[in-house]
């Protein structure tokens, strides 16, 4: 019998090798089970690039596009969320059966249905501790930036810290930090120069910096309420359960979470609830 809802995933390390799109067989998977459960991804990228790591692998895996009407896009931590109308938003009375129809996919059909954006003068504040932290802990790296990459990124609802940059080989930024404890030197001096907003880890050269309690506990709580399902209905996916890591929070709301190592281990899991549905 199935008891959830909604599977909910972390994306980076979850669903995917960081900052690279979904494997095949997820996007296999995830396919699969459109059908029966709201697919929600939130993690802290921008809209462009869960399209690229999320939507475009689904689309080259054949999803229907009507399908995506159950796959919500909980950008930026949950601070943005996006749905898709397959008939256009103007048409939200739109409705067709998942397996019966053709309507071909659109970009502009994603609608952002609300956004908690920072004001400019905390982004600024948020772009200075962070390279002061890291500066001051030894963790710059600026020397070994790709050309035009950035260290920090403004990502609408929170700032972004990624020690070696964006573009970054995989395992260069595996083995930069992967105790974690250069990362955590850097947050304790972030916090002690701007204690209003919180910093967490993630990925794997990652510190995201915004507002309190605009973490994963404010995207889940906004999942809940835009999709109408209660706490027990939603099943959470992450590879940072622990504390302090960036899916902490959602433990810490007492929502059912899967602790994954990779992909790989995601993929099992949603084999097995396969295995139990079909
Ligand atoms: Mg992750």
């Amino acid at each position: 019998m199935r008891t959830k809802k909604v599977l909910a995933f972390d994306i980076d390390q979850t669903l995917n090798i960081a900052k690279t799109p979904i494997p095949d067989e997820i996007a296999k998977l995830l396919i699969e089970l459109l059908p029966y459960y709201e697919i929600c991804p939130i993690s802290g990228q921008k809209f462009e690039q869960f399209l690229i790591q999320i939507v475009n692998p689904l689309l080259e895996n054949g999803v229907h596009a009507v399908a995506l009407s159950h796959l919500h896009l909980f950008v930026a931590q949950g601070t943005q969320y996006y749905q898709y109308y397959p008939g256009g938003y103007s048409d939200k009375a739109f409705q067709v059966s998942i397996t019966s129809d053709r309507t071909p996919y659109n970009e502009k059909n994603w609608h952002l249905e609300y956004d908690y954006p920072l004001e400019k003068a905390e982004v600024e504040k948020l772009f200075r501790v962070l390279e002061e932290s890291a500066k001051e802990t030894g963790y710059w790296e600026e020397d070994k930036l790709a050309k035009g990459d950035e260290i920090i990124e403004d990502r609408h609802s929170m700032v972004a810290f990624s020690a070696l940059g964006q573009k970054a080989g995989t395992e260069e930024k595996y083995a930069w930090d992967p105790d974690t404890k250069k990362r955590q030197e850097i947050v304790k001096k972030a916090i002690e120069k701007a204690p209003e907003f919180q910093f967490e880890i993630g990925g794997t050269t990652s510190i995201n910096a915004f507002k309190q309690g605009m973490n994963k506990k404010f995207g889940m709580e906004m999942m809940l309420k835009e999709l109408g399902v209660k706490k027990e209905d939603i099943l959470y996916f992450g590879d940072m359960t622990q504390p302090g890591g960036n899916d902490y929070p959602v433990v810490e709301m007492g929502i059912d979470t899967i602790t994954v190592r990779s992909h790989e281990d995601t993929a099992y899991a949603l084999r097995g609830i396969l295995g139990v549905i079909k």
